[in-house]
């Protein structure tokens, strides 16, 4: 068995691998596709330290940084099932979706998020072309040009607040009657300049040319009305799913399906642990899930001191 076994390879998952290899345990990673969600990025210019890199050279670091170290990488391996240990101190099983199982010590749960699409046209075409997910990593791309997002909820609106600081103009589409972000929020969009906000609006296509964006079009539900609005930018921010189906039943999760953790990254579940986006921590950026993953392994090894038999 292993003392410490990881389930997911992005930013958490790497971290906490050469966190716990260099306690000198035996360690394990397995991760459907190692990187994680750092595949699908272009640029990255904020994670510190670093000026600028583009996500494949970012996810090649992270494995060449955790196969620097005594650490069994099994990639392409889908997580099924987690079975807690038996008694306290036992083993704790994890059965893959091709037939087989790996135990644990303890285990670290790193199985990230996916930003939920709104399946339009022009949207997977114009992805990282002008399409994009993230306000903090990608919104000053958009510096001087006209932006929308697609969301009122809270995240939409902050996002539409955040880059009205940035961008020349916002035009937030939703698609309820209302928006659903907290009044607060609210009152402060409807007071900035540069925002349109468009209730009772469905997007219907992103638009583009020369291999990018170049504009929303978006139905008046109330009239049946079709706009188009010329833009350079359009974020999506309807949802950020955590990737936990899996876990239902066995750990906690919050009403958004994110792993509940204490400040030391613990599950409810004796001996396993859990970081990065997959989990309750406030904001999901690359920066944040390496220090969560580097604390799970602090936390899971303070664990295993204090309840293996070596
Ligand atoms: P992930 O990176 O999502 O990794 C999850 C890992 O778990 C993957 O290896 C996955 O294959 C695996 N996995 C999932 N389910 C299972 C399972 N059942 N069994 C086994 N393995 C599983 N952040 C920034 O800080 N700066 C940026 O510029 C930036 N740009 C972004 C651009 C895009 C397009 C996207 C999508 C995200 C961006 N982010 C950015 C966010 C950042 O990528 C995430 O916050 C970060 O990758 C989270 O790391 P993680 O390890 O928690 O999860």
């Amino acid at each position: 068995p292993y003392d410490m076994l990881i389930i997911g390879g992005g930013p958490a998952g790497a971290a906490a691998a050469v966190y716990a290899a260099r306690k000198g345990i035996r360690t394990g990673v397995a991760a459907e596709r190692f990187g994680g969600q750092v595949n699908d990025t272009l640029g990255i210019e904020n994670y510190i330290s670093v000026i600028e890199t583009d996500g494949p050279k970012f996810a090649a670091a992270l494995e060449a940084h955790t196969r620097a170290y005594d650490v069994d990488i099994m990639n392409l391996q889908r997580a099924d099932k987690l079975i807690p240990a038996a008694q306290p101190g036992g083993l704790i099983e994890v059965q893959l979706a091709n037939g087989g199982s790996l135990k644990a010590k303890s285990v670290i749960l790193s199985t990230g998020a996916r930003w939920r699409n709104v399946n339009v046209p022009g949207e997977a075409e114009y992805k990282n072309k002008g399409v994009a997910y993230c306000p903090h990593c990608d919104g000053p791309l958009f510096k001087g040009k006209r932006t929308a997002v697609i969301g009122g909820g809270n995240s939409g609106v902050e996002a539409a607040i955040d880059l009205a600081g940035i961008v020349a103009h916002v035009t937030l589409v939703e698609f309820a009657d209302q928006l659903k972000a907290d009044a607060v929020l609210v009152k402060k969009l409807q007071s900035l300049p540069n925002v349109t906000i468009h209730t009772n609006a469905q997007t219907t296509e992103i638009t583009g040319a020369d291999g990018k964006v170049n504009g929303l079009k978006f139905k008046d539900r109330a009239t049946g009305e079709e706009h188009l609005v010329p833009l350079a930018g359009v974020f999506v921010q309807i949802g950020l799913v955590p990737n936990t189906d899996w876990l239902k039943g066995t750990v906690a999760l919050s009403k958004f399906g994110e792993i509940e953790i204490d400040a030391k990254g613990q599950t409810n579940v004796p001996g396993v642990f859990a970081a990065g986006d997959c989990t309750t921590v406030p904001y999901k950026q690359i920066v944040i899930a390496a220090g969560a993953g580097a604390t799970a392994a602090l936390s899971a090894f303070d664990h295993l001191i204090r309840t293996s038999v070596p």
